[in-house]
Formats: C-alpha cells, sequence, structure tokens
C-alpha cells in the first residue's frame, strides 16, 4: 500500500492500487457487516450512567413545598433553572426549563415568529414577502429541514474554526431586511466541532442588521460535552448582544438529551427576560406546564451544577477513546495520500470528514452496500446539497469501540476505494 499522495501515481501504479481497493472492498463486503455510524446518539453504556433517574425523585415536592405531581409553572423548576443558569453562564430568570427536546423549542419560536412576529417585530414573519435565514455550513441537518418544512430559505456561509464567517454574514444581514435570523452552534459544533471564538461572537452580537427583529439562534447543544480536559467555554452571547443594544437578537437553547437520556432529558431556552415573557406567554397557550417530576428528579440526580461537570467527565471517559480510534484508523489507512481530511474535535459528537471531491456520495454508497450506515452525503448542507460534494459526518459515539475500528476500518477501504476510481478515471 502506498503512503504517497494517490493523485502522484503513475497511471500503472494507480490502476494496480484500483484493482488492489476493488479486491479489499470485496473482501469485506464478504465480512457481512451490520454497523451504523449515522446519528449521535448516546451509547447504552453511557445512558446507563444516569439509571439512577429511574428511582427518582424522591418525594413530590420542590425546595418551595410545590406538588411536581400537579399542573403549573411554565417555566420551569426554578432549583432546576438556577443550577443551568449557572452552567450557561445566563441568570436565572432568563432560563426556562421545557420539555425533553430543545429542537422543539427552537421549532415552536419558529412557528411563534412566523405566526405573531418577536418582541421587537413590525409584523408576524410570514407577512414579510419573503424570509430567509442565514446558515453557516457543514451545520446541523435538523436546523436545515426546520427552516425548509416551514418555507423559511437558506444562505450559506462558510462554519470557519473560530465560528461562522462574520465578514459573510455581515455582508448579508445590512443590506437585506428578509434576513432575519442565523443559526450558531457555538460550542463543538455539529459537525466540524469549531468552537466560536468570543471576538466572533461579539461580532455577531453587535453588528447592523436591516431586519430591527433579527435573531440568532444560539443553540448550545454541546456547551459541556468536553472530550478533552481543555475546555472551551461557550461565549456569553446574551451579555455581549444586551451590551451592543440587541438584548432580544439572541435565543439560546440546549438540554440534557446528551447528559442524562436522549429520549427523556430536559430541555432549556434563555434570552432575555422580555423574551422569555414572549415564549411563556405563546407557550402558556397550549400547555398548562411542563413534567416537573421529570425537572425534580433530574435537580436529585445532579445535586449541583458542579454534579453535571462531574457527570460530563464519566461521558468523556467512555466516548473519547472512541474518537481516538476514528482518528487513528483514518491516520494509519489514509494519512499522507491527499484524499481526505478530517478534524479531531475538543468535544461534541461528530468527527468532519472530508473525503476528495465528487467522491462524498459514492463513499457513502460503498459503504452501505458493505453494511456500513453512514449518514448520507450533503446532509449537513441545506436542501442536503453540498456543492462539492465532499463532506461526510461521522458519528461514533453509539456503537462498542470493536465495532467503531470495524466501521472505520471499511470507511477508509471505501473512501479509498472511490478516490482511486475517481482518479483512475480521470487519467484514463
Ligand atoms: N442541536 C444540535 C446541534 C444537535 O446536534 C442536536 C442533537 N443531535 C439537537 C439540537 C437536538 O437536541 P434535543 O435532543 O434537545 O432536541
Amino acid at each position: 500500500m502506498t503512503s504517497q499522495p494517490i493523485a502522484d501515481l503513475s497511471a500503472d501504479d494507480l490502476a494496480a492500487l484500483l484493482e488492489e481497493q476493488r479486491k479489499a472492498y470485496e473482501e469485506l463486503k464478504g465480512r457481512g457487516l451490520k454497523l451504523d455510524l449515522t446519528r449521535g446518539k448516546p451509547s447504552a453504556e453511557q445512558l446507563d450512567l444516569s439509571d439512577e433517574l429511574l428511582t427518582l425523585p424522591r418525594g413530590t415536592r420542590d425546595a418551595s413545598g410545590t406538588d411536581v405531581r400537579n399542573y403549573g409553572g411554565l417555566s420551569g423548576l426554578q432549583e432546576l433553572r438556577e443550577m443551568f443558569a449557572e452552567l450557561l453562564w445566563v441568570e436565572p430568570e432568563q432560563v426556562v426549563a421545557g420539555g425533553n427536546s430543545s429542537l422543539t423549542m427552537m421549532r415552536d419560536c419558529l412557528v411563534y415568529l412566523m405566526l405573531f412576529g418577536g418582541v421587537d417585530s413590525e409584523r408576524p414573519w410570514n407577512r414579510e414577502e419573503k424570509v430567509r435565514f442565514v446558515c453557516p455550513v457543514p451545520g446541523y441537518d435538523r436546523h436545515f429541514t426546520l427552516l425548509e418544512s416551514l418555507g423559511i430559505e437558506m444562505v450559506t456561509v462558510p462554519f470557519n474554526e473560530d465560528g461562522p464567517d462574520v465578514a459573510a454574514v455581515k455582508a448579508l444581514v445590512a443590506e437585506d431586511a428578509s434576513i432575519k435570523g442565523m443559526w450558531v452552534v457555538p460550542t463543538y459544533a455539529n459537525p466540524t466541532g469549531a468552537t466560536t471564538s468570543q471576538e466572533v461572537a461579539a461580532e455577531l452580537a453587535g453588528m447592523p442588521t436591516a431586519a430591527p427583529d433579527f435573531k440568532i439562534f444560539w443553540d448550545n447543544a454541546y456547551a459541556l460535552h468536553h472530550l478533552t480536559e481543555e475546555e472551551a467555554k461557550s461565549a456569553d452571547i446574551l451579555t455581549l448582544a444586551a451590551a451592543a443594544g440587541h438584548p432580544h437578537r439572541p435565543i439560546m437553547f440546549a438540554s440534557t438529551s446528551k447528559i442524562t437520556f436522549a429520549g427523556a432529558g430536559v430541555a432549556f431556552l434563555a434570552a432575555s427576560t422580555k423574551t422569555v415573557a414572549w415564549y411563556l406567554d405563546h407557550l402558556g397557550k397550549g400547555s398548562i406546564g411542563p413534567d416537573k417530576i421529570n425537572h425534580l428528579r433530574h435537580v436529585q440526580f445532579f445535586g449541583s451544577a458542579q454534579g453535571v461537570r462531574d457527570h460530563m467527565v464519566r461521558h468523556r471517559q467512555i466516548i473519547a477513546p472512541k474518537f481516538e480510534e476514528v482518528d487513528r484508523v483514518l491516520t494509519e489507512r489514509l494519512g499522507g495520500l491527499d484524499i481526505a481530511t478530517w478534524n479531531k474535535p475538543q468535544g461534541g459528537y461528530f468527527v468532519n470528514l472530508d473525503v476528495l471531491p465528487g467522491t462524498a456520495s459514492r463513499v457513502v454508497e460503498l459503504a452501505r452496500e458493505a453494511g456500513v450506515a453512514l449518514t448520507p452525503a450533503g446532509s449537513s448542507f441545506p436542501y442536503k446539497r453540498d456543492p462539492e460534494n465532499t463532506n461526510i459526518r461521522l458519528a461514533p459515539t453509539m456503537p462498542p469501540l470493536p465495532e467503531v475500528t470495524e466501521a472505520m476500518e471499511a470507511v477508509a477501504t471505501c473512501v479509498l476505494l472511490a478516490a482511486a476510481e475517481k482518479l483512475a478515471a480521470e487519467k484514463a
């Protein structure tokens, strides 16, 4: 096997490599694998860390004596709001503790904005001729499908190492009043792992926008999901925006989906107190209160904000070796060949793999036929259109470590075969 850039090989050597990779791939298919690297789900071992929740809560009263079994308390249990306010660097009165999904809170905010407008809107967004959002790419696929479902158009900007490309964002939002908002996954972004810097956050918080009610959907889903001891600190977007005179611009989201149970955690929203009141006013038309029993058991399970941080260390101990394994296999199999680049994330749930332009969908197809499910190529882009057909999102947390190894060996073989096919075709 070569370790020089494949593009430098002679036509004969390339033909030999292609042959070699075809054989390796046939052998791979013969193994009858059934592996899945598609979605960023916690593994069973991670879920087990929170099993004590199944025996909680002890008692039925919160700190103020309220019976959590009953209706009420739309903004969530005060103790839990305080705990997560500390973790998200905001004030408790700016936080709502809700149901089990932050994505639902994002959807609700967008629907309220469309139907009613925000606290700073001239009219409901659906009365505008057109509503558009800035989408840093690659990004989270469900953000994009959510916008698409509401008829909100998407304009892409690059997501750099230090966050969204500020110059590109500024140029878009300054002139065009139809651009009403943007997504930012500020910490260990899905899928690139990038963390938005203080400087970029400050610019986004303060930039002039043609739309008076421009919103930053600050989805801090991975705020606490460190993979190393060096823990990234999220920029304090609410304070930055308030200081810049745009207090209602950011709406922050987070959840315990990847802290306790992905299907039965608690989601949080944080924003200016006026925006929180706006959200609760609309929410209250359809809910008398959240599942406070779940809130109380989370309070008892964690004990404190430090309890949450300690719990995240146990997650890290389980998943960090899986991320290391992804990097080891890719480095050993693809290093030096100039056919792929990938990141070594410091946190979050994904590895972002860029293969030779034009080959991502072929890699995913080859992997599928060999029994390894990968997220469809293009998923991390609006309308599933990756203009370069180069990007693949890998999610290694769910399978046990030996399966991560096996799946990554298979991915490497598929990347090599797709690259050899492409380069051989070009040289032919
Ligand atoms: N935001 C991002 C960036 C995510 O990656 C995910 C889960 N994959 C979510 C939100 C979903 O969060 P929740 O479970 O709280 O709805």
